[in-house]
This record gives C-alpha cells, sequence and structure tokens, in this order.
C-alpha cells in the first residue's frame, strides 16, 4: 500500500537538496537552456522549477511518476556510461508520494497550450487539464514530507540550514551551466519577491562565478587548466583493461599567494564531468596544497574533473551525491602535482 511506497521513496528524495538536486538535473536532461526555481518560506510552503527544455510527451503522462520507470535508459550498457543525470525513475514518483505534486508541461509543437498532470500518491495519473504553458515543463511541489510528520517536523526545525544547503547546490549548478541560464527565488512571508540571483545564458563559467558570488570575487581567483595522463582501470567483460586516458581539471581557484584582495568567499564547488559532487578526497588534496602556501586562509574552488566516464561510478548512494572513482590514489596524486606546479608558476 501507500505506506510501503512512502518509506522507498524517503530514500530517493531524502531532503530538500535531493528535490530541488533531482528537478533541476531532470531540466538538464531535457536540454533546458533556462530553468528557474521558485521557493515560498524557503522551500517549507513550495518549491518550483519551471525549465523550457523538451516537454513531455502525451503517450508518457501515465508512467512518468510510476516507481522505476524512466524513459532515459535504452540498455543496460547505459548504466556504465551515462549521459544523462537520472536514470533511475524515482524521482517524480517520491515526490508524488511526499507531497502535493502536480506536472505542467508543453512540447514544442503543443505551446502556447499545455497540459497540467494531477497524480494520485501512488504515481497513477490522476486527471489532466489543458492549460496556458509555454514550452518546457513545471514541477510544483507544496508541503514536502507532509505524509511523513516526522519528517516534516525535523524540515521545519531545520529549514534555515537546509535552504543554505540547497542555495549552495544551486550556486554549484549555476556556476557550471554555461548552456543554461538558472535563476532562483525565495519568498519569505510578506516580503517581496526575492531574486537571490540569476545568470545569463551562455555565460563563462568565471562569468557565472561572478553572477554568482560577486564580480569582487575576480581579481582573488586564476584560472585553472590542469591536464595530465592516467592509467585508467575500465571494467569490461570479461576482464577490465587498462588504458592511458588524459584527464583534465578546469576551474576557477583562490590565488595562492594572497595580496590586498582577499574577497573570494570560501565556497569550494567539485565536480566531475560538469555533475556537482562531494569529492572530500580530492577537496583534502587541494586543501592540503593550499596549506602549504598559505597559513589560515580557506580557499575558493571551483573544480570540474573531466574524464573518462567508465573511470567512475556514480550509483553508488541512492541521491548520487556520492562518486566513487576508480584509481582514486593515482588520480589525486596527479593533482597534488599539477596544482602544486600551477601554484609554482604563479608565484615567479
Ligand atoms: P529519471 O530522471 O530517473 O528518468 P524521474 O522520476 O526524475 O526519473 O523522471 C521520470 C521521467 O519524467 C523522466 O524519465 C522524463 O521522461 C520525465 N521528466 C521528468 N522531468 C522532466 C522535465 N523537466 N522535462 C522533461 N521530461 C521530464
Ligand atoms: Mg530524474
Amino acid at each position: 500500500g501507500h505506506t510501503v511506497n512512502q518509506i522507498q521513496s524517503g530514500q530517493v528524495i531524502v531532503d530538500l537538496c535531493s528535490v530541488v538536486k533531482e528537478l533541476v538535473e531532470n531540466s538538464l536532461d531535457a536540454g533546458a537552456t533556462s530553468i528557474e526555481v521558485r521557493f515560498k518560506n524557503n522551500g517549507l510552503d513550495f518549491i518550483e522549477v519551471q525549465d523550457n527544455g523538451s516537454g513531455i510527451v502525451g503517450d508518457n503522462y501515465e508512467t512518468i511518476a510510476l516507481k522505476h520507470y524512466t524513459s532515459k535508459l535504452s540498455s543496460y550498457d547505459d548504466l556504465s556510461s551515462l549521459q544523462t543525470f537520472g536514470f533511475r525513475g524515482e524521482a517524480l514518483s517520491s515526490l508524488c508520494a511526499l507531497s502535493k505534486f502536480h506536472v505542467t508541461t508543453a512540447r514544442a509543437d503543443e505551446a502556447p497550450k499545455g497540459t497540467r498532470l494531477d497524480f494520485e500518491l501512488s504515481g497513477k495519473l490522476k486527471t489532466t487539464q489543458v492549460v496556458a504553458s509555454q514550452k518546457g515543463t513545471t514541477v510544483a511541489v507544496e508541503d514536502l514530507f507532509m505524509s511523513l510528520p516526522v519528517r516534516r517536523r525535523e524540515l521545519e526545525k531545520n529549514i534555515k540550514r537546509e535552504y543554505g544547503k540547497v542555495l549552495a547546490i544551486l550556486q554549484a549548478y549555476a556556476c557550471i551551466s554555461t548552456q543554461a541560464r538558472i535563476s532562483v527565488s525565495n519568498v519569505v512571508a510578506k516580503a517581496k519577491k526575492a531574486v537571490v540571483f540569476a545568470t545569463k545564458p551562455n555565460q563563462t563559467t568565471r562569468e557565472n562565478i561572478a553572477t554568482v558570488f560577486g564580480t569582487k570575487a575576480l581579481p582573488a581567483l586564476i584560472a585553472m587548466n590542469l591536464s595530465f595522463e592516467l592509467q585508467l582501470t575500465t571494467p569490461r567483460r570479461p576482464a577490465s583493461i587498462s588504458e592511458n586516458k588524459q584527464v583534465r581539471v578546469l576551474g576557477h581557484v583562490s590565488r595562492p599567494i594572497f595580496g590586498e584582495g582577499r574577497q573570494a568567499p570560501d565556497r569550494q564547488m567539485f565536480f566531475v564531468n560538469s555533475r556537482p559532487c562531494g569529492l572530500p578526497q580530492v577537496a583534502k588534496i587541494f586543501n592540503e596544497v593550499y596549506k602549504s602556501y598559505t597559513v589560515s586562509q580557506s580557499p575558493f574552488i571551483f573544480a570540474n574533473i573531466l574524464l573518462d566516464s567508465n573511470a567512475y561510478d556514480v550509483n553508488v548512494s541512492p541521491d548520487k551525491r556520492t562518486i566513487l572513482l576508480h584509481d582514486q590514489t593515482s588520480l589525486l596524486e596527479s593533482i597534488r602535482v599539477s596544482l602544486t606546479a600551477l601554484f609554482e608558476k604563479q608565484d615567479q
């Protein structure tokens, strides 16, 4: 019954961050070039993600919110060389069970008409209704965790901190997304609509950083373009093979030697093939190298590791926030060496 569904759903949508992450990833998967994220009361009352992506085909209305439905996996091999963010088909079904949830969508040939989809808790399609809509998809989530009172109370208690974490994730998406503009707004109590930030389309990552964190941050940053070869083990059936592969680490980091302008915020963002993720081991290396140049300042780090998609696993944790890198030791060592070389060059 619903209880089972709710407990399982709780594992994919564990908090406010996972809601926002899943919805933004769906929008990116749909090829959106504009994504608007709107909160009411820090997300406690309302979360909406609107995109101008492909929209959803009518044939899929019945299935999108069913558990384990995904339109993104065509074969087993897709799992090991993943091009899209989503692949488990659990986000929408979870949100159905955990909130008041609806979707509005229009394909290019349907706009300015679209369809509003409402679902049962189980994910079964309840009603469809023709509404005005631009091309794209809007997912609205009201009263998150309303069906899980304990978790709802937790969310209410920690909403400030949760919202802070959500903003950090959205900042990371906004900075890395050069193909899409991302805007974030939050309406709190009776205050006027507050735009938190809004990037523009086709900005460089450096311009995105300036938009999100302020232009003051830029003089304190240097561009990073590390490049090295690594022997990477690729799991293949019947036997895994080792190949030399090019790895690049692109981004922007605090100047190792601080002069006057210490304006860069102490934010650290890591990405693997442009997917935001927590990489504690990589973060540790960066911070260690910094420590050998400066005493106390915590550096700004925006680092996108570009490597063969066979070199890591994304589906280790249910919320995909952790990535398992094969050959981690040699990758870390190469980062240490080439980052040190970059800083030595700055020093001259
Ligand atoms: P997954 O992303 O793993 O496929 P989800 O539950 O996140 O599973 O989404 C289910 C399906 O709904 C997707 O496979 C896709 O077909 C459709 N969908 C969800 N969000 C969007 C969107 N923003 N634009 C277009 N299609 C979407
Ligand atoms: Mg998804």
